[in-house]
């Protein structure tokens, strides 16, 4: 689309004037770039501007971080041209154009990448600018600004030097906000600034215009790559070849004076869904003003006495603006002298609660589908309303020590964190903690991820702390200016009580309410809204979500949760209860056949026990139950005095039992004598364990339970295994059946976790009623990666750019996907209606719900709280990639 014939040959158009784009060139444009020319489009008042294209990004890249001469030239010319439209010159001191200039990716990240304003800006210019508007202030405030944004973004000079010289201005004037500094002291700041600059760069500050501008750009195109929009592209699932693009606008100038102001608003409101409008503004302010607190905000309903004109204007377009992208927006605006002009508007971020309401509220105003509304959920963000709430009880008790704003709802509990390496400290030693900060900047984002929740004494609901964490789906609190951060001393004194890093406390971002010490907390309550949705998406899914539970508790949470049925039944699991592993650890050390089913006979009564309850609470829907799986040394105790109790317990002799120990022990357990070799090796095991299984059927349909049984046998690699431990299932049950003189049906099949057993499939697929896909064991062993080892190696992958994502919690479709794809096709060959799923830690993981999707799958299984997330994933793969 973007190659023009020029002269007979093929030229890629790298640069786009607003007005030759739209909303469905996101990829090329950028999202901000491809709705701001939208609206251009729409007639909406946006300053002129032209968009530097996502492949000029990639170029940057491959022409070893250069901006060709071509792509300069066609900046320059889009750039004559936006003069011809302002009627004003870059760099002509006798009528300037000034610019913003502004990164804007494929997907939003706020707050990822740098912004560039007042770009254009040198002595002369302002010299000219302060007798073309008589302003003086203005043009200082906007030179002083962009000397630090330009600094700090583009030069990569620390901010905190230019914010101690306005700060020591501001001290030396006596005053409190920037509002009270007048012309000539930001003229001095200004001066200031430029000293600062030279210093640190040993070059004095450009007054080359064109030479800022294409610096900037270049800047731009490097916050791409910087750690914390990495680390934010590596949350958020977003490639790095996306590359961003970079707009180039008009500035228009909130700082002119009183009837000037800059501010952000939503068209609903993002932490509930309440249908009305939100957000908030300063008048005399500019760019970043209201998002990083420099003053307290006021609410978008004072400009409605303030400003009563420019406020209608301002609700009509955003009502405009939601009907025509069939979506909450959220908007930035500038007001210039008494004019209004929107800067950007993008599909706004929210809560769970909030999406969940709005997107019922858009479909029953009639303003969207059901199929958009669905789709414009992240189904990730569904997590926030499974997890617990505090306890009433507890929270009467409690007491509260200060009010912020409620920027982000939930419920935390933990001790202080000051700084975002602590919380990330505390998150890896699995210490809950509460980050505690001045206000947050994007540097956090990795501490914010690793806190229960987040406080801040500055900044608003739409501060950078309010957006990311709403976007985290974590709980915050902000604005809580009661609370006097210290962060070099690590203390929070809240109404003359000091708090430190050893004390807790607890948030409720629902209702802003900081409270001290530790609170209880309660299981969530499923909203009507949340029933609406997960019925949408079962009716439109063709997969179905299965839970991945132990035992008939996590079964009921499932069931509750929505599970259609149990996809794995970890039967180990039921043996960590200290009564029973005794007689498991007894059944395991046992070296002869007797003693093995004598202490199996003692298991198999609480094995059938569990068995029954699951069937009970699945009751309708398939259950399947996994024979004994993990290596057996597993459960083996290792200190001394264990081993002793164990010997004693066992009655022989503490070398007799270390000696068996020691035969047990293994180099590579997760590939050593483990899953079906198991039940190869001991079948009495396998019997066993279908005696229990089909023994709590026959007992659950005598109850008039209706049971789907099906054994699933772990970690084949050759149908031969399958065929053997078959024999055994099949003998036992089939006797089982048909003493109990009813008929019972059971399903027989196979994990799916050896690329050897995916190659082969359709030799297996003979023996086998379904197959499920194992991706823990699939992924390690595909990539001969360990699973428990591959922290550390992944980190260095990430920082190599050798990997973007960890397979392990993200279905890997290229090569793991290939060995599924053949299990798929080959089982299918053999077996038309063979039943297939998948049960690893992907089945609750968006994109790889959407993988299965693509290969036909017949559900996917995952834990219990993931359980309506992957629903809504099924379903959203099921509009997205629709099987015939
Ligand atoms: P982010 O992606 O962090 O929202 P933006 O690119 O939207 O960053 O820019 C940040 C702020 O800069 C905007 O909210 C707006 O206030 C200001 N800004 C951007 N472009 C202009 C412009 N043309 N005129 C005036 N202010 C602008
Ligand atoms: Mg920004
Ligand atoms: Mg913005």
């Amino acid at each position: 689309m973007n190659n023009q014939s020029l002269g007979g040959f093929e030229m890629t158009k790298y640069v786009y004037m607003f007005s030759e784009g739209d909303a469905s060139m996101r990829n090329l444009l950028g999202g901000k770039g491809a709705n701001l020319a939208e609206m251009v489009g729409l007639g909406l008042p946006v300053p002129n501007g032209f968009i530097v294209t996502t492949e000029a990004c990639n170029r940057y890249y491959s022409d070893q971080m250069t901006i060709t001469p071509e792509i300069q030239d066609e900046i320059f010319s889009s750039l004559a041209e936006m003069e011809q439209l302002a009627g004003k010159v870059f760099g002509d001191p006798e009528r300037p154009l000034l610019l913003s200039v502004r990164s804007g990716a494929r997907a939003s990240m706020p707050g990822m990448m740098d912004t560039v304003l007042n770009l254009g800006m040198n002595d002369a210019v302002a010299d000219g600018l302060a007798k073309l508007t008589d302003n003086r202030r203005f043009v200082f405030d906007s030179y002083r600004r962009f000397i630090m944004m330009f600094s700090d973004v583009v030069m990569d000079i620390s901010r905190s030097f230019y914010e101690q010289a306005f700060e020591q201005v501001k001290k030396e004037r006596g005053v409190q906000t920037d509002l009270e500094l007048d012309a000539d002291d930001l003229e001095l700041i200004v001066s200031k600034f430029k000293e600062i600059y030279l210093r640190e760069k040993g070059e004095s500050f450009p007054q080359d215009v064109k030479e800022q501008l294409i610096l900037s750009v270049e800047a731009v195109f490097r916050s791409w790559n910087t750690e914390r929009a990495v680390y934010y592209r590596q949350m958020h699932n977003i490639p790095a070849r996306w590359g961003t693009a970079v707009n180039i606008q008009e500035m228009v100038y909130g700082n002119m004076g009183d009837t000037s102001g800059t501010g952000v608003a939503f068209s609903r409101n993002p932490a509930t869904g309440e249908n009305k409008l939100y957000g908030e503004y300063l008048m005399n302010a500019q760019g970043e003003d209201v998002v990083a607190g420099v003053r307290t905000p006021f609410t978008i309903d004072h400009l409605q006495e303030q400003m009563p004109e420019i406020y209608q204007q301002f609700a009509d377009i955003t009502q405009q603006l939601e009907r025509h992208y069939g979506d909450m927006q959220d908007l930035e605006f500038t007001i210039e002298n008494g004019k209004l002009y929107i800067l950007q508007t993008r599909n706004g971020k929210r809560t769970a609660t909030a999406a969940l309401q709005i997107a019922v509220d858009l479909v029953a105003e009639g303003l969207t589908s059901r199929e958009e509304a669905l789709l414009s959920i992240d189904p990730k963000q569904l997590d926030a309303l499974l997890h617990p709430t505090f306890d009433p009880n507890a929270l009467e008790a409690a007491t509260r020590i200060a009010k912020g704003l409620p920027a982000s709802p939930g419920a935390a509990t933990g001790q202080i964190a000051f700084t975002a390496e602590q919380a990330t400290a505390a998150k890896e030693a699995k210490r809950p903690v509460i980050l505690v900060r001045e206000e947050t900047s994007p540097e956090d984002i990795q501490g914010m991820n690793a806190a229960e929740g987040i406080l801040t004494a500055r900044g608003g609901m739409t501060s950078h702390a309010a957006v990311v964490a709403r976007g985290m789906g974590k709980c915050c609190v902000s604005g809580c200016s009661e609370a006097l951060i210290n962060a070099s001393n690590q203390t929070m004194t809240i109404s003359g009580r000091v708090f430190g890093c050893d004390d807790f406390i607890s948030l409720d971002g629902s209702t802003g309410i900081v409270y001290e010490g530790s609170i209880a907390t309660v299981k969530a309550e499923m909203s009507s809204n949340f029933q609406t949705i997960m019925e949408w998406a079962d009716e439109i899914s063709d997969m179905t979500v299965r839970a991945n539970a132990d035992t008939p508790h996590d079964s009921q949470v499932a069931r509750d949760l929505g599970a259609q049925g149990i996809g794995l039944t970890r039967t180990e699991h039921m043996f960590f209860e200290a009564e029973r592993v005794f007689l498991f650890r007894q059944m395991i050390v046992a070296r002869n056949e007797a003693d093995r089913r004598k202490a199996l006979a003692k298991i198999k009564p609480m094995q059938q026990e569990d068995f029954l309850g699951l069937f009970r609470v699945m009751d309708g829907l398939p259950v399947i139950i996994r024979l004994l799986d993990p290596p057996l040394h597993e459960f083996l105790p290792t200190a001394e005095g264990e081993i002793k109790e164990l010997a004693d317990e066992l009655d022989i002799t503490y070398e007799r039992l270390q000696e068996i120990i020691n035969e047990l022990h293994e180099l590579n357990p997760m590939l050593g004598h483990r899953g079906c070799r198991l039940a190869v090796s001991y079948p009495e095991i396998a019997e066993m364990q279908t005696e229990a299984i089909i023994g709590a059927a026959l007992q659950a349909a005598a109850e008039g339970i209706v049971v789907k049984p099906e054994i699933m046998v772990p970690l084949i690699c050759e149908v031969k295994e399958l065929e053997f431990v078959n024999r055994t299932i099949k003998t036992t049950a089939d006797r089982l059946i048909a003493d109990s003189g009813q008929p019972l049906k059971y399903w027989v099949g196979t994990m799916i976790e050896i690329p050897r057993a995916c190659l082969t499939a359709d030799e297996v697929a003979e023996e086998a009623d379904f197959f499920s896909f194992g991706t823990n064991d699939l992924t390690q062993m595909t990539y001969g990666l360990s699973r428990d080892d591959a922290g550390k190696i992944l980190e260095t992958y990430y920082q190599a750019g050798i990997f973007e994502v960890d397979p392990t919690a993200q279905l890997d479709r290229v090569g793991v996907g290939a060995l599924m794809r053949t299990a798929v096709e080959l089982g299918r060959k053999t077996k038309p209606e063979l039943e297939l799923g998948i049960c690893g830690e992907h089945g609750g993981d968006p994109s790889s719900v959407e993988f299965c999707q693509i290969l036909g799958l017949d559900y996917v299984s995952c834990s219990p709280y993931r359980v309506p997330i992957a629903k809504l994933a099924a379903a959203q793969s099921a509009l997205r990639y629709p099987r015939k």
